[in-house]
């Protein structure tokens, strides 16, 4: 029997039980590590989240008991197979509450989900001086494979820009949308920052003008309700590696008008429907985006993750996230020397910050030691890095099984970092 899989959500006659931060940790089995003989405080969360027991033993069942292609035999396992499969297509469908289950495409993670926009919507639907409109905190694939498309389709590439606070300029952002703009692709939940950006009054603002967007979910999808249809975005893209799922599987939804209409962007096995050497018949959306034997074990881990988050009560999970976030906020700033880079209005999940006259590196290297591990760099956000004239950051990003104990870690890290560079 797979838990991951059969776990009933919570509805209401199944209320789910109340959140316990602690009892829920024994769910993950790598937190219970000590690191260089400290207890394990996994504050890198924005980079890859730990996988609960639950997705572990989804893959386990279907190594052990379920393996076979999919889609494609008559043979028990194979329909076994594609039967889990695509329960888990389903799983993701009422996770963002899209209309139907033939709008979520299994794609590789957020990057490939934008490179499949790019390349199909892109390809055939931006021309020589369109515009495509992004915002100074995007994660470079949100950025690059615009800059790609607009150098074939010589189409033009406009920037929102930001705030000190790390906000995106909303009016900045009305003045560049004009006729022009064919396409949005905007962050939800900055990796970088922590900021939330105003999607659904930017996808209203867009539509206005006729443009379609793109909303980048990668942080989102574990921090923040996402709600397709509410939103009205045409595209929404995330990773299962950072929603408590496998790497190398996400999902890109998409509007079925457009994985109607466009054409796909890689041929190969099931996403044809007949091929001779005279002509090629393409597959229905989503197998039509689909070459390929899949990554069947992701998405079933996927799936599972998932189950996971909707047997949680997600209000409860969600403030004591925020609760988490606030205590964090208020122990870093009361460190001399620090400051925060990203103090949006509103934020989630993400403290990025720089330490006077110690290297990010340094500062994570040191709390390594500790036993804390965080991130220290460019985050995949360059950009960012020199909006605010900074090289790096130092990152420590949250998720819901983390606690006041691993905070104390870092705070205690910091003291030490502060007292070796004096
Ligand atoms: N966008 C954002 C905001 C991200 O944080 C990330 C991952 N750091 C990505 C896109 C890319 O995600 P992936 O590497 O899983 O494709």
């Amino acid at each position: 029997m797979n838990p991951g899989i059969t776990a009933l959500p919570a509805t209401r006659n199944h209320p789910a039980p109340p959140f316990d931060a602690e009892q829920l940790r024994h769910d993950f089995p790598i937190l219970s590590q000590t690191v260089h003989g400290k207890p394990l405080a996994y504050l890198d969360n924005a980079a890859t989240t730990q996988k609960p027991q639950a997705v572990l033993d989804a893959i386990t069942c279907y190594y052990s008991e379920q393996n076979s292609n999919v889609h494609r035999g008559v043979h028990w396992l194979s329909e076994k197979a594609t039967q889990v499969y695509e329960q888990s297509r389903e799983t993701i469908r009422r996770f963002l509450n899209a209309p139907s289950a033939a709008e979520i495409v299994f794609v590789r993670g957020t990057t490939e989900g934008i490179n499949l926009v790019a390349q199909t919507f892109g390809r055939t639907r931006i021309g020589k001086g369109d515009e495509i409109v992004i915002s100074a905190m995007e994660h470079h694939s949100n950025i690059v494979p615009w800059q790609m498309l607009c150098e074939e389709r010589e189409a033009r590439l406009r920037v929102i820009p930001m705030n000190d606070r790390g906000e995106l300029e909303f009016e900045e952002y009305l003045k560049l949308l004009s006729d022009r703009t064919k396409l949005v692709s905007i962050v939800h939940l900055s990796n970088a920052l922590g900021t939330i950006n105003p999607v659904k009054e930017m996808i209203r603002a867009a539509r206005a003008h006729g443009a379609i967007v793109l909303i980048d979910g990668a942080q989102a999808a574990a921090h923040l309700p996402v709600d397709v249809q509410d939103l009205d975005c045409d595209f929404y893209a995330f990773s299962g590696h950072k929603l408590f799922s496998p790497t190398g599987i996400g999902a890109l939804y998409g509007k079925s008008r457009w994985l109607e209409e466009l054409p796909p962007w890689q041929g190969g096995g099931d996403m044809i429907l007949s091929v001779s050497f005279a002509k090629t018949t393409y597959n229905k959306p989503p197998f039509k985006f689909e070459a390929g034997t899949p990554n069947i074990e992701g998405a079933i881990g996927l799936g599972a993750g998932i189950e996971y988050l909707n047997a949680l009560p997600q209000a409860e999970v969600f403030a004591y996230e925020e609760d988490l976030l606030q205590y964090a906020t208020r122990a870093l700033e009361s460190i001399p020397g620090i400051r925060l880079v990203g103090t949006a209005r509103e934020k989630a999940s993400v403290l990025s910050f720089v330490m006077e006259g110690v290297h990010p590196h340094d500062i994570g290297t040191i709390l390594d030691q500790e036993g804390v591990a965080i991130r220290t760099g460019h985050h995949c956000a360059q950009p960012v890095m020199e909006r605010f004239g900074i090289p790096a950051t130092a990152r420590a990003s949250l998720a819901l099984y983390n606690n006041r104990t691993d905070i104390d870690a870092l705070i205690r890290g910091l003291d030490q970092v502060k007292r070796m560079f004096g």
